[in-house]
């Protein structure tokens, strides 16, 4: 039987919609069960921290566990068979490393920055050990405004990135997003891009909904217009249903085409 090797899904958005109880969907977790059967492998790919990501998953209730979590948009760690996570080091260890390089060069932007969060009540800073990490910001209008200001900021040191998402902005090396980071997880399992299925709904699933890392982009129908458009212009699927049960349409639309 044709199957997919890697499932990539983000978490918040595409699996749990904002409304839902948190609980995984019947079609979903039926894909799940046949994906598994037919020895394919599940990443949850998301912007969550590690153990914000396993509670996630927790609460969610799926029939079997994912066998990666990629977290904050770019770290990887893998699933022992008893239960444990523990990171992929090479990758996590560079990952860090050139973070604390970058913003060690970065502390002119994070001037500005924290300048202007101090004039404006609906910019928040986060921190993460003590460094400024990104912004929660009151309302989407306002993240929009913010990253029109990083964008000026940034031109001058353009490595310095970020990942966005709704109300939630973290700053990031511009070599590292959900895409560079499924790139490397299908590095280490020699797996190559048209036999990934990757599902999203915000700008920070973008790098890997655009074809490059995972031939089989798909998004459900809650995703944001940007969304839709990279997967449309990658020649992936557009669900018709929501969250979870999109991402199940879409698998069952990828299984049925290619075993045409
Ligand atoms: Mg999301």
């Amino acid at each position: 039987m044709s199957h997919f090797r890697l499932l990539s899904t983000d978490f918040d958005g595409t699996l749990i919609s904002h409304f839902s109880d948190g609980l995984c969907a019947p079609d979903f977790a039926a894909v799940l069960v046949e994906h598994k059967k037919s020895g394919g492998l599940w990443a949850v790919n998301t912007g969550r921290s590690l153990w914000h990501a396993i509670e996630g998953v927790e609460k969610f209730q799926p029939p079997l566990q994912p066998d990666f979590l990629l977290t904050n948009e770019r770290e990887i760690f893998h699933r022992t068979p008893d239960g444990r996570w523990v990171p992929e080091h090479g990758w996590n260890e560079t990952c860090y490393q050139r973070h604390d390089d970058l913003f060690a060069r970065s502390m002119h932007i994070f001037d500005r920055i924290r300048l202007l969060a101090e004039g404006h009540p609906g910019i928040n800073l986060s921190e993460e050990n003590g460094q400024l990490a990104g912004v929660i910001t009151s309302d989407e209008q306002v993240m929009h405004d913010f990253v029109a200001f990083l964008e000026t900021e940034r031109l001058k040191l353009p490595e310095f990135s970020y990942q966005r998402n709704t109300i939630y902005l973290r700053f990031a090396h511009s070599d590292y997003h959900k895409g560079s980071a499924l790139g490397e997880l299908c590095r280490i399992l020699q797996i190559s891009a048209s036999d990934v299925v990757a599902a999203g709904d915000h700008f920070n699933d973008i790098p890997m909904l655009d074809g490059r890392y995972a031939a089989h982009p798909c998004c459900p129908s809650n995703a944001i217009p940007e969304v839709r458009a990279i997967v449309e212009k990658s020649g992936g699927h557009l669900a018709s249903k929501p969250a979870a049960e999109g991402v199940a349409e879409s698998w069952h639309f990828f299984q049925a085409n290619r075993q045409l």
